[in-house]
């Protein structure tokens, strides 16, 4: 499954981040381009199953829908569009350039705090095996 093994590095880095800050993740936020070829819900079940025994077990998956951008091989017009329509909308070009729109992004994390008092009532989860 493709999206697990996005999941997979994805989770890698945020472990990463989270280790550095010693804390556990309440969510991770990624953007997701519309050309990416990442099926947000695809990405959700999978970053539940990815997620498990890491510091992010019980972290929410947000996805934001990046914008496609596109430039202008002819008048060099740059512009957001719709991810079907990849035509010029100053000179109604046919040949443009992708500029975004086909990328997966990690944009952050979001720590819990682990003072008292903060409503981390979310259920401990065990690691698996140990
Ligand atoms: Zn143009």
């Amino acid at each position: 499954m493709h999206e697990l093994s996005i999941c997979a590095a994805l989770l890698r880095r945020v472990e990463a981040l989270a280790a550095s800050k010693a804390g556990r993740v309440s969510a991770v936020r990624v953007t997701a381009g519309p050309l990416s070829g990442v099926e947000p819900d695809l990405l959700a079940q999978a970053f539940r199953v990815a997620r498990t025994g890491t510091r992010a077990s019980t972290a929410e998956l947000i996805i934001e829908r990046a914008p496609v951008r596109i430039r202008c091989l002819r008048c060099r017009h740059e512009t957001e569009t719709a991810a079907n329509a990849l035509t010029c909308p100053a000179c109604g070009g046919e040949r443009t350039q992708l500029l975004s729109g086909d990328e997966l992004l990690l944009t952050g994390i979001d720590l819990l705090e682990a003072g008292p008092g903060a409503d981390a009532s979310a259920p401990r989860s065990c690691p698996p095996g140990s």
